[in-house]
């Protein structure tokens, strides 16, 4: 069956080691033991999403490897199309997450085989594009291919997603093929010339408007704790996260996307899709992990009722 929305993203295994303080520069540790976690950006939104019973599927490169295999069971398991998965020679993409007792973190990743999804791979897989109502991005793949995806799904008339994360500055060629930009604050702030603090300046407000004039149609910014800052051409609004005792803020951004692109699919409404949004990511801060965190739609529907 055809998924209606479709994220071209990175797939990686997190391998996870706790220890009771983190490393210092040529210092060696002995941590507990090592957790193998399915992750990735595009894989953690790919299960967001589907959580909130939506079709979805995702278009990715994994090696051909243990891990490889492991993240295809995670994702079907997940009811996460999988067809449009490559498996190509390199290794699949591993991030070494280092987590300390009060739960401050550093991650190395290896791109691995995310990096061979390229221009060409996604044009192979057009019919994935062809196929979907809402493609979803992120930044772990080669920036070349996120480029060609927004544009070749432009071309066919869908609308696109982009959470530019990690942060990198991006040029206007990609951004005027963005419908919904969702950054967080600290992504916000790479993108922007705009952003100065100061007490006459609402940087958020300003850096939004400087990605309005290039072409970007609306933006969301997602504000942690504090909820996230609606923009376009004809609205602009703040809307209030839901007050949760937080245990774990790993994944709140991708689950915040998983909420707004599935209600967004079915309603094509921003003000309702947000509210899905942050709905969800205030369900998924109450637990720990990311892909484990996310809500279903039911608890997304039943929360706070
Ligand atoms: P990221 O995880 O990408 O850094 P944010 O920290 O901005 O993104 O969180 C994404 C969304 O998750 C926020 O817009 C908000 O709706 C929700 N959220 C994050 N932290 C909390 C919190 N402590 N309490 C309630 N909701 C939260």
């Amino acid at each position: 069956m055809a998924a209606n929305i479709l994220v071209v993203g990175s797939l990686n295994m997190d391998l996870l080691i706790r220890v009771n303080e983190l490393p210092k520069k040529g210092e060696t540790l002995l941590g507990g033991p090592i957790t193998e976690i399915p992750g990735g950006k595009g894989a953690n939104q790919a299960v967001a999403i589907s959580k909130m019973n939506t079709s979805v599927g995702i278009l990715g490169s994994i090696g051909k490897d243990s891990y490889g295999n492991a993240l295809l069971k995670s994702l079907e398991d997940h009811k996460v199309g999988t067809r449009y998965i490559s498996r190509s020679d390199n290794k699949t993409g591993t991030a070494i997450v280092i987590v300390d007792e009060k739960g401050s973190n550093q991650i190395v990743v290896s791109p691995g085989a995310n990096l061979d999804l390229t221009p060409e791979l996604v044009f192979k897989n057009k019919k994935a594009i062809e196929e979907a109502d809402i493609v979803v991005m992120q930044l772990e793949i080669p920036l070349e291919t996120v480029h060609f995806t927004l544009e070749l799904a432009k071309k066919m008339d869908k609308i696109t997603i982009l959470n530019p994360a990690p942060a990198i500055k991006l040029s206007e060629d990609i951004l005027k093929n963005v419908d919904i930009l969702i950054p967080n604050e600290h992504e916000l702030k790479l993108l922007s010339n705009n952003w100065i603090e100061g007490a006459f300046n609402d940087p958020i407000k300003a850096s939004c408007e400087e990605l309005l004039e290039k072409k970007v149609k609306t933006i969301i910014v997602t504000l942690g704790e504090k909820g996230c800052f609606l923009m376009n051409g004809m609205d602009e609004q703040t809307f209030p996260a839901y007050k949760v005792d937080a245990v774990d803020t790993t994944g709140a951004g991708e689950c915040f996307i998983g909420g707004f692109t599935s209600t967004y699919l079915k309603t094509m409404d921003l003000h309702d899709s947000i509210q899905s949004a942050i709905k969800a990511s205030a369900i998924s801060v109450t637990r720990s992990g990311a892909q484990n965190a996310m809500p279903t739609q039911k608890e997304v529907e039943t929360f706070l009722c």
